[in-house]
């Protein structure tokens, strides 16, 4: 089977999925150690009996829901390549909007000291790291194993790591002030879950609560407590979450001023509270 032949093959497997033909590349160039130009040049090169093997049994755990990023380690976030894996939600395009949104406050109100919580793979702390200069980033998660691979792209990916890495559920280990508070929590709604095709990715990442809004609840109710003067929120919201999290930093009198910013897909996603 030539590389030509395994991708026509991967993507007729997966046709049920829009991006199957691109999924096919990941996988195969992963295997093949090879860019998507290169299988392109070298597409009558046949592959040996275990590559074949590896890419179909690779397509066929794609065809089950299974995460082609999970399989191939990596995930492209801000331009830069996050290695991801079982212990961490796979970056999603619209948290891009977030850290976009921040890296302009921090310039414009030359604000310096980020507080991420729940940090995963540490693709928002590692981005704002590699794009701001002088700032003091300390990130945060409850799992160990997802500060690791946090860890793990800091390391890889920014010259001198100017990151703190804090074992935290929450605030509970945090004692300073911040700036920024920076988060992307878990906020499916925990029956929301069960029904999404989302049982790979570590629930513990997703689950928001039976009402989606437990962490938010955390962060708007006990955040000022670790704000600097003129400090921020700053948190990615469900498509659907505006008003009940708009209504959380209202109805808590603590914040003076509360908008919402639109994914690039025009869905509501992120929530900045002064
Ligand atoms: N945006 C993610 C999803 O819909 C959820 C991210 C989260 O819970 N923080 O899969």
């Amino acid at each position: 089977m030539t590389i030509k032949e395994a991708l026509n093959q991967g993507k007729t497997i997966l046709k049920s999925k829009e991006d199957g033909s691109l999924i096919s590349k990941m996988l195969l160039g992963y295997i093949l150690e090879l860019s998507k130009e290169e299988l392109i040049v070298n597409s009558n090169v046949n592959l040996s009996e275990e590559q074949k093997e590896k890419f179909l049994k690779g397509i066929e755990l794609v065809l089950n829901g299974y995460p082609v990023q999970y399989i191939t380690k990596t995930r492209e976030f801000m331009g830069l390549s996050f290695y991801v894996d079982e212990n961490v939600l796979i970056p999603r395009p619209d948290t891009e909007v977030l850290v976009e949104n921040i890296m302009s406050i921090s310039k414009e109100y030359n604000k310096s000291d980020i507080l991420e919580l729940c940090t995963g793979s540490g693709a928002i702390a590692v981005s704002l790291a590699k794009y701001l200069d002088n700032i003091n980033i300390t990130a945060t998660d409850i799992s160990s194993k997802a500060l690791e691979v946090a860890k793990k792209n800091a390391n890889s990916l920014l010259e001198n790591t100017k990151i703190k890495f804090i074992q935290s559920d929450m605030f509970k280990n945090i004692t300073e002030r911040y700036d920024i508070i920076i988060s992307n929590p878990p906020y499916i709604k925990t029956k929301v879950i069960d029904e999404y095709n989302l049982e790979y990715e570590p629930k513990l990442a997703l689950d928001g609560g039976k009402d989606g809004l437990e962490f938010y609840r955390i962060i708007i109710n006990e955040g000022y407590k670790y704000l600097k003067q003129d400090g921020i929120i700053a948190i990615e919201i469900g498509y659907d979450q505006r008003c009940e999290v708009m209504n959380l930093a209202q109805n808590s009198g603590r914040y003076k001023e509360c908008n919402c910013i639109k994914d690039l897909c025009g869905n509501d996603r992120v929530i900045i509270i002064k």
